[in-house]
């Protein structure tokens, strides 16, 4: 397999992010985007093909990136653009019920079965927001536990110790967020059931809610110990309060049922968003009937969303959903498989400490030789390493995500061909990691 070499130099993407700084603060829409965890420009790109992106220099990428978890299909799926095409034909916007929104709760309920009925929104972060308001006005409580890592979305009450951009950056807290707002929030740290259970002991008729990624992915991939969720629930039944499931990440990505398939624990209320927008502003948040009827028009919880249940956005969520059969998810685990069997074997054969850590077909490499499960573990790996490693494999042709406190993703379109270009970009990567100094 002839070794591709590509320039590092992307002057097209640079007089773009000048541009963009100009106009946009930092340059980005979001700020994992704009690189600053790893230094040097972002690539602006121009199109997605399969498990290619190719960036404003024409310089093309294995993406291992996927828009952060949608394009499981990869990109530009022929069946995905053409539903998608035929319906921008019959217009792009209704602000009324549409066929495509049914479709699209239907195919949601029927693979998940806590979730009786669906409300759909645009963003992860709307489905979240939207989730916690629930649980206040359904109990009537007001507290909300979440843990250290976990990243639920921008929502003012849950970026405290947030994973994600939060991560990336380091930030405490951010400003904006006023003490009211964080107040009624219980950051406890991830896998540590005992703190749970203590918070619920010192305040037991004051949590609406726990919420949890469902499996950790936004701290790197910290899968939930053996237990866990299913402890969650109990204890959130136990006490009157809700347990909610964030599958934002997880959710159709790592299994038809996403994590509720794999570890069979039935949340009182689940969020969705990323892979059933088939890369358009889809996301949702269901569960419980009885809960789920709390909520306007059928009860006094408002929510509400101009372009929630977009027709393009649904028509593109409902054909991708349709194209992920058992087949469809076997080939992405393979793909994963084999990727991660490629990046541990690159970075024993250097000499890098590492973990690599999975949930279904997500995974990410910590660079440490201790497991970690939790933040705080997390935040301990030689991050350093990692930015050695990412502009390795970017130089050759590897668009990671930029930052060592994200999943990987891959796709139905990672075949040979693409694993064998990032086969073959590992081991300078791994070398330029191992010599890589704070
Ligand atoms: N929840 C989880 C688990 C996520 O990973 C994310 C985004 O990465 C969100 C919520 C927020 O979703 P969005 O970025 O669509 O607002």
């Amino acid at each position: 397999m002839a070794l591709v070499t590509y320039s590092y130099e992307a002057p097209v993407s640079q007089s773009l992010f000048d541009r963009a700084a100009a106009v946009t603060p930092g340059g980005v829409n979001s700020p994992v985007r704009a690189f600053r965890a790893v230094g040097g420009t972002p690539r602006f790109m121009v199109s997605g093909a399969g498990p290619y992106l190719i960036d404003a220099d024409g310089r093309e990428y294995v993406d291992l990136v996927c828009s952060w978890g949608p394009m499981i299909l990869g990109h530009s799926h022929p069946e995905v653009i053409a539903a998608v095409q035929e319906a921008v034909a019959r217009g792009t916007s209704f602000g009324t019920p549409g066929e495509d929104e049914v479709r699209l709760a239907e195919e949601i309920t029927d693979r998940i079965e806590p979730v009786e009925q669906v409300r759909l929104v645009s963003s992860g972060t709307e489905a979240t927001m939207s989730a916690i308001r629930l649980a206040r006005g359904y109990t009537g409580r007001a507290k909300v536990v979440k843990f250290a890592g976990c990243y639920h979305g921008h929502v003012d009450a849950l970026l405290a110790s947030a994973g994600s951009g939060v991560a990336t950056f380091g930030l405490p807290d951010t400003p904006g967020v006023t003490g009211a707002q964080a107040g009624e929030t219980i950051v406890l740290p991830y896998n540590d059931i005992e703190a749970v259970r203590a918070a619920f002991a010192a305040q037991p008729d004051e949590i609406a809610c726990v919420i949890t990624e469902a499996a950790p992915g936004n701290m790197g991939v910290v899968p939930p110990l053996p237990g866990f969720n299913a402890q969650l629930k109990e204890l959130c039944g136990q006490y009157g309060a809700l347990y909610v499931s964030d599958e934002v990440m997880t959710g159709f990505r790592v299994g038809r049922q996403g994590w509720y398939g794999i570890d069979g624990v039935a949340p009182d209320l689940m969020t969705f968003g990323k892979v059933m927008g088939g890369g358009f502003p889809a996301a949702a948040f269901g569960g419980r009937r009885d809960v789920m009827d709390h909520l306007a028009p059928s009860g006094p919880v408002y929510q509400a969303g101009t372009l929630s249940g977009n027709p393009v956005a649904t028509a593109a969520g409902v054909a991708q959903l349709r194209l992920l059969d058992d087949a469809a998810y076997a080939a992405v685990d393979t793909a994963s498989g084999q990727l991660r069997d490629a990046v541990t074997g690159a970075l024993e054969k250097a000499g890098v400490a590492h973990r690599l850590q999975v949930a279904g077909n997500m995974f990410s490499v910590f660079f440490t030789d201790s497991p970690v499960t939790d933040y705080e573990g997390a935040r301990s790996q030689e991050a350093f390493r990692f930015t050695a490693f990412f502009h390795s494999m970017l130089a050759q042709g590897v668009y990671l995500p930029p930052s060592a406190f994200e999943s990987w993703f891959v796709s139905t379109a990672h075949d040979d061909g693409a694993l064998e270009r990032v086969a073959d970009a590992l081991p300078a990567a791994a070398r330029a990691a191992a010599e890589a100094t704070a």
